[in-house]
């Protein structure tokens, strides 16, 4: 074992559990670094806090006395926990969470000082952003962009520092974050929801999105990732060769929590809880040293800000851990990759989940008409869908004979696809009051049973139906939720809307009542939207053939994939809906292939790096070792050497071999990236950095991997992937 690797394991294997004490009851700690409902009874007056309360219901204005006032009450609760700086937290295009930190202290001359946070300090800030992604938003119009206060999510302690979640906008009003597109999406499926919901229940006034992420993540010692600079630089292994052991024994999952894990699991959580990050559930994953975690589900807007929360907090705990979380969707070639499957569901402020089953026929035709409208949604846009979790890394899982493919489809079951079939036969027109009966009896009213035993699971959908809430399997793992979110809701509330239409327009002109309306437009509906619909086994290659046939898209790659992100019809999408015009949806697309270069070309670097100046360097020092073997062979026993050294002078013949494609394939690879890199089209360059450079990794990976099996492993430089998998 060489050196480094030696004292990387060593270090690693030294490590003892940071033994986490639990004193106080977890319900007693959770919100407790939060400014929530109840808080804010206890620090703002009551006009200040009606205020925030209608901002956050109706997304009412807050009008700049008021501001004073809840910044007030929100300092002196901070200083109260021994908070000492505030923050505007928001979430710029690069994916994570960005903060600038200012003291609440203020001097006041004569020697003398006080805490001071204004309204003006809580409702808007200008951060000095002008180096975060914008795809040319600001260039071509201010050069500035500022953060403003988001009252409906609740500012937070984290460390010492008071935290209020904003928006980014330009000073001419376009989206610079991921959160704004959110927030509006989420306006946008509220007020269609809340209009077909009229249909059912007049009382509905607001319809909420909820959304439930699970969180996968690797967890390796700090040591180990130390002693590998691709995990280092770009989260992933780019080379390694798979140990003898992996996951086939399937005796991870579920399995035993590591203690070392384990302790790290109670010390997130406890942060978590503080934070009013409702966390749930913890187990092991598929791979070795790979986990879940997953919260109650909440508010979509709420829970994007937790799930980004989260991450940062994962990383801070980690490292009193002395672990590095892996979030990248594959971090380990022919091993389990990660994904953050989006549970997602609309419900009303009757408190009725309008995704699960009702007490009356009428609730039942609510929850078939949602249900069957999602699923138009999804048909009608899967390109978008599938452009919505687009990324360098989340292409090593979709459509890489992993979970899930690439392909979008949408998995209901048994028997729900019964139900549809059933739903498809309805009359056109008026019906006649025995069918009406039937339907309401023998169909509508047989989904309560239905849903109560929905235990169909098909894991390799990746958008599946799972009883009160579509599961949306295919987002990553390093993602930020408020993409696949955005995508998600707009096409759900532009869906919903020409559902009222069509329906509205069967009541008026056909003189329908409007059950058998909404009969009508659903059986046409499903008629439609057959084709995204598929119960099995989405990675096989069976599906793929079956795909195509049915038209459905197959996008492998993200600057293909991309693509329809700037489709008329989404920049259309968006811009009706209000929620990107054609500048924002067309920057962002210029972001995200900015993104996938810049990915490309670090693991290229990388890759170039650590096979030519750690591989090859170790592969040339064993080949010389054997090469003294067979000089001295040949020293001892003269003419007759060459039958004891045949194998030895076939390895060196071996290792020349691997030695020689490496060293080709670094050059082409660079040549390659230099040609991309002189392409001014960032379309082109993108796809020249797919379909020509990264390619070209395979080829060198497969070399490296090679000489990892025939080297002296005392030579071997890079810590192996049975090291880094099974060490604890
Ligand atoms: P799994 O998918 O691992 O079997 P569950 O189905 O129990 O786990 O739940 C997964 C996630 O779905 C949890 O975060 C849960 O809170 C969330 N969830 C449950 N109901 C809803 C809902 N109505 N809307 C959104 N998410 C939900
Ligand atoms: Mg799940």
């Amino acid at each position: 074992m060489s050196t480094l690797r030696f004292h990387a394991i060593k270090e690693s294997l030294n490590r003892k559990p940071i033994k986490i004490e639990e004193k106080t009851r977890r319900s007693e700690l959770f919100g407790l670094n939060v400014f929530n409902e109840d808080k804010m009874r206890q620090y703002l007056t009551k006009e200040a806090f009606n205020s925030v309360m209608d901002a956050m219901q109706n997304g009412t204005k807050i009008d700049r006395v008021v501001a004073d006032h809840i910044s007030t009450g929100m300092k002196e609760w901070a200083i109260s926990k021994g908070a000492t700086h505030y923050t505007h937290w928001f979430q710029p295009l690069t994916g994570s969470t960005a903060e600038k930190h200012d003291a609440f202290f203020e001097p006041i001359g004569n020697g003398r000082a006080i805490e001071k946070f204004g309204g003006g300090q809580l409702v808007q800030q200008e951060p000095d952003a002008s180096s975060f992604p914008n795809g040319g938003i600001r260039n071509t119009f201010e050069a500035r962009g500022y953060t403003a206060w988001d009252p409906t999510s609740p500012a937070f302690i984290y460390g010492t520092t008071l935290c209020i979640p904003t928006v980014f906008v330009s000073y001419t009003g376009e989206a610079l974050d991921y959160k704004t597109p959110l927030l509006r999406a989420l306006q946008a499926v509220d007020h269609a929801a809340v209009d077909v919901c009229k249909y059912f229940d007049k009382n509905v006034k607001k319809v909420n999105a909820s959304l439930g992420w699970e969180q996968e993540y690797f967890l390796i010692d700090r040591a180990l990732v130390a002693s590998r600079p691709d995990i280092l630089l770009t989260g992933r292994t780019l080379l390694g060769h798979s140990s003898a052991k992996g996951q086939q024994l399937d005796d991870h999952y579920f399995g035993t929590i590591p203690n070392r894990a384990m302790q790290y699991m109670r010390d997130l959580e406890t942060e978590c809880m503080l934070l009013g990050i409702p966390v749930k559930t913890r187990h092991n994953e598929v791979a070795p040293n790979q986990f879940e975690l997953a919260p109650v589900y909440d508010e979509a807007n709420l829970a994007v800000d937790h799930n980004s929360l989260l991450m940062d907090v994962m990383d801070k705990v980690a490292e009193r851990h002395d672990f590095k979380v892996l979030f990248h969707e594959k971090p380990f070639k022919g091993v389990n990759g990660s994904g953050k499957h989006n549970n997602w569901s609309l419900s009303t402020d009757t408190g009725v989940n309008l995704l699960g089953p009702g007490k009356t026929p009428m609730s039942n035709l609510q929850f078939l008409t949602f249900f069957i409208n999602t699923i138009k949604a999804v048909h009608d846009n899967e390109e978008l869908v599938r452009a919505s979790i687009a990324s360098a890394s989340n292409d090593h899982r979709l459509g890489a004979n992993e979970a899930p493919p690439a392909i979008i489809s949408v998995f209901i079951g048994e028997q729900l696809t019964s139900v549809l079939d059933e739903l498809q036969n309805v009359t056109n027109g008026k019906l006649s009051p025995e069918e009406k009966t039937d339907l309401k009896l023998n169909v509508v009213g047989k989904i309560p049973e239905i849903l109560l035993d929905n235990t169909d699971r098909n894991r390799t959908s990746p958008f599946a139906f799972t009883g009160n809430k579509f599961e949306f399997r295919a987002v990553g793992s390093k993602a930020n939720c408020a993409n696949p979110m955005t995508v998600l809701n707009s096409i759900v509330a532009k869906q919903l809307i020409d559902f009222k239409a069509e329906v509205d327009a069967l009541i008026d002109e056909k003189e329908l009542k409007k059950d058998e309306a909404i009969f009508n437009v659903l059986r046409e509906y499903i008629k439609k939207s057959k084709n995204i619909l598929f119960e099995g086994n989405g990675y096989g290659e069976a599906w793929e053939k079956e795909a195509k046939k049915r038209g459905l898209s197959n996008h492998k790659t993200t600057p293909i994939a991309l693509r329809a992100k700037v489709s008329d019809k989404a920049i259309k999408l968006f811009e009706d809906l209000g929620v990107m015009n054609k500048i924002e949806t067309e920057s962002r697309y210029e972001i995200e292939m900015e993104e996938y270069v810049l990915h490309i070309q670090i693991e290229g670097r990388v890759l170039g790096d650590v096979a030519r100046n750690h591989v090859v360097p170790t592969a040339v020092r064993y080949q010389n070792m054997l090469i003294d073997n067979v000089k001295g062979l040949k020293e001892i026993y003269g003419a007759g050497f060459k039958k004891l050294a045949q194998q030895q002078m076939n390895l060196i013949e071996e290792i020349s071999g691997h030695i020689e494609a490496i060293n080709s394939n670094v050059t082409k690879m660079t040549n390659e990236r230099k040609k991309a890199n002189n392409l001014e089209d960032f379309e082109k360059k993108a796809e020249a950095y797919c379909f020509n450079v990264k390619p070209i990794f395979d080829e060198i990976r497969y070399h490296c991997d090679k000489l990892e099996l025939l080297v002296d492993d005392e030579l071997w430089p890079l810590t192996k992937y049975r090291e880094l998998l099974f060490t604890r």
